[in-house]
């Protein structure tokens, strides 16, 4: 129906938008971008011969055309490709015409969504990089900040273990002070988030604006506009940039360890009780089966751009019976045994990781009994 409605409105004038351009992401993707609009959306080799041609003022209809003659397949089999394909376009804002609106629900869940975090921006990219520290950013080989990432990440696991096999999960007693532990959390989340911006600020990517907001319209968070990761081409940075979230996590982790662990009484509660949660939203960061940092550091490593869909829609259809998809079937056979293997481990450290939690709650309410 949608698709019917493109083909009317857009046959012999359906071109580009203002501004579009071809860029390439990771593993040489090929990807259109808005400028205007500030998205990207992939596109296959085949896809960009379609935009090369109506940009050269073929029509939809001389596309197809051009099409069935060229692969030899029949029209029933090209129109409704062709159709898709300028439907996709055009709902992602790459075509000469406006995206057709969408109703009621599917519009709330659509835009939830794409935009799952309500944004109030407090600072913009020229503000939150001024162009000497850039210049001292680009001078930092890539190879010590490697280096300084590695490190980091094991002294802070080293002092987190510590500490855990010293004092046990930290547990909550004596007096706490919420207006020290809210403030000090926001802090530490508005740091994970540059350091996020720092490494890809390093690695060339604009950081478009940064500020805090409402996950899902409710949870508060800091967040940074990183959306021109996609024209990061090297994996290893990519995993790099998400990576360097949960390093921060752990390195807060263990700075509150040290200062709970040198400092008694009132102090030394807040800071403990600072750690457990720190820790926590650690363990949370590197969960695969949410769309974390964790999660980008494998996809990124793997070259895949949308892994847990993926993956998952692999195993339910193996776990039922089902017969596979498409885009599933003609898959490598060592793809299809990354893909079981990710979303079995992945669930399994998600149903842990939650045992865990339900578990360390009994404790803690039979403590205060
Ligand atoms: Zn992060």
């Amino acid at each position: 129906m949608q698709a019917q409605k493109v083909r009317e409105q857009a046959d012999d004038q359906t071109r580009l938008a203002d501004g579009v351009e071809l860029v390439y992401g990771m593993n040489d993707q090929p990807m259109l971008y808005n400028p205007n609009a500030g998205n990207y959306v992939r596109i296959s080799p085949l896809g960009i011969k379609v935009v090369e041609w109506i940009n050269q003022s073929l029509t939809v209809d001389e596309v197809i055309e051009r099409l069935m003659k060229d692969y030899r397949k029949p029209s029933e089999e090209v129109k409704p490709a062709v159709d898709k394909f300028f439907e996709q376009l055009r709902q992602a804002r790459m075509l000469n015409t406006d995206p057709i609106p969408q109703e009621g629900v599917r519009r709330s869940v659509g835009s939830l969504q794409k935009r799952p975090v309500l944004r109030i921006p407090l600072i913009t990219s020229a503000r939150a990089f001024p162009a000497p520290l850039v210049n001292r950013l680009e001078l930092i080989p890539r190879s010590s900040l490697y280096l300084a990432c590695g490190t980091v990440a094991l002294l802070a696991a080293c002092m987190v273990a510590f500490y855990f096999g010293y004092r046990g999960f930290p547990a909550i007693s004596g007096s706490l002070s919420w207006l020290i532990i809210i403030p000090a959390l926001m802090f530490h989340l508005c740091l994970h988030e540059m350091a996020h911006a720092f490494v890809l600020r390093k690695f060339g990517i604009q950081i478009r604006q940064a500020g805090i907001g409402l996950l899902y319209y409710i949870f508060p968070i800091a967040y940074v506009d990183t959306t021109d990761t996609y024209r990061l081409r090297n994996k290893y940075d990519r995993a790099m940039a998400a990576w360097v979230g949960p390093v921060f996590d752990l390195a807060g982790a263990a700075i509150s360890a040290v200062i709970s662990l040198s400092s008694s009484g009132w102090w030394g509660d807040q800071f403990q009780v600072l750690l457990g949660i720190q820790f926590t939203i650690f363990l949370f960061n590197v969960n695969p089966l949410l769309p974390s940092d964790g999660l980008r550091t494998i996809e990124a490593l793997m070259g895949e751009f949308n892994l847990r869909r993926r993956a998952l829609h692999y195993l339910l259809c193996k776990a039922a019976f089902r017969p596979l998809p498409n885009y599933l079937v003609h898959l490598p056979k060592s793809k299809k045994i990354q893909y079981a293997l990710y979303s079995t481990l992945s669930i399994a450290y998600f149903i842990g990781l939650l045992y865990m939690i339900a578990l360390y709650s009994i404790k803690a309410s039979l403590s205060f009994q």
